[in-house]
């Protein structure tokens, strides 16, 4: 580790070379390298997390550049994948970090696969059906994950944790129908309701890794264009929630 290029994130009393080491030897997978997931990876590599394992099976366009920070108008002219456009880049930020990018999606036969050996997953998926799938597979490996949804101009945000909190089948019950949600293409997005929602992600896995701080502790709602901070409390773990019974079916589908 090169201590002298994270010497100011050292000086955070509350990171502090212990801290650091730890950030060197954890490891975290991002799922979904689109706006939050390009985000998240930056700052994730820039603070030093030793093994970055990055998952999506999109490729760049142009209507990408506006809010995904990672890529060029080059990686869209090309059609790259985007985690390989994404391992790219941030080999050139730092070359301390392991970068792994896997192309494809994650799925139900490979999902314990990508999250085996990860001390945080990071869902940065734009779909319901995805979070369902990683909530499963982190909550039967005993991952904590941190769930995050942007469209238009606010976020959702929750840091769950095996035997610790609700997972997010105890909070949202059974998932949404996918195509009943807003999305990025039918309500738009802005890219800082995208940065304030990955910035509040990788704080949460830096500390969950260190083992110092206050994590969210709710479901946080920001809106950055109406300027709305509030966080409601998680409701306390459901009996009958299957997950937390250990049927994770949605690693059966
Ligand atoms: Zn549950």
């Amino acid at each position: 580790m090169n201590a002298d290029r994270y010497v100011r994130q050292m000086t955070f009393k509350e990171i502090g070379i212990r801290g650091q080491r730890k950030l060197a030897h954890a490891s975290v997978v991002i799922i979904g390298v689109g706006a939050l997931g390009s985000h998240a990876a930056d700052l994730a590599v820039r603070a030093g997390i030793g093994k970055v394992r990055l998952v999506d099976d999109d490729v760049v366009e142009i209507d990408n550049l506006q809010r995904q920070t990672l890529f060029d108008e080059e990686d869209a002219r090309l059609a790259r994948p985007k985690v390989l456009a994404a391992a790219r880049r941030l080999r050139e930020v730092n070359s301390g970090v392991e970068i792994e990018p896997v192309v494809g999606r994650a799925v139900p036969t490979n999902i314990l696969d990508l999250i085996q050996g990860a001390n945080v997953v990071l869902d940065c998926t734009d779909r319901f059906s995805a979070r369902y799938l990683i909530n499963d597979a982190c909550f039967k490996e005993g991952i904590p994950w941190v769930y995050t949804g942007v469209v238009a101009s606010y976020g959702m945000s929750a840091t769950l944790a095996p035997g610790e909190t609700p997972c997010l089948r105890c909070i949202l019950g059974d998932p949404p129908e996918d195509s009943s949600m807003d999305t990025a293409a039918t309500a738009g997005i802005i890219a800082p309701a995208v940065s304030v929602m990955a910035a509040l992600s990788v704080a949460e896995a830096m500390k969950l890794i260190i083992g110092t701080g206050q994590r969210n502790p709710g479901l946080l709602y920001v809106d950055v264009w109406n300027n709305a901070w509030e966080r409601i409390e998680l409701p306390p773990r459901r009996p009958d929630c299957p997950v937390c019974q250990g049927k994770y079916e949605f690693l059966e589908k």
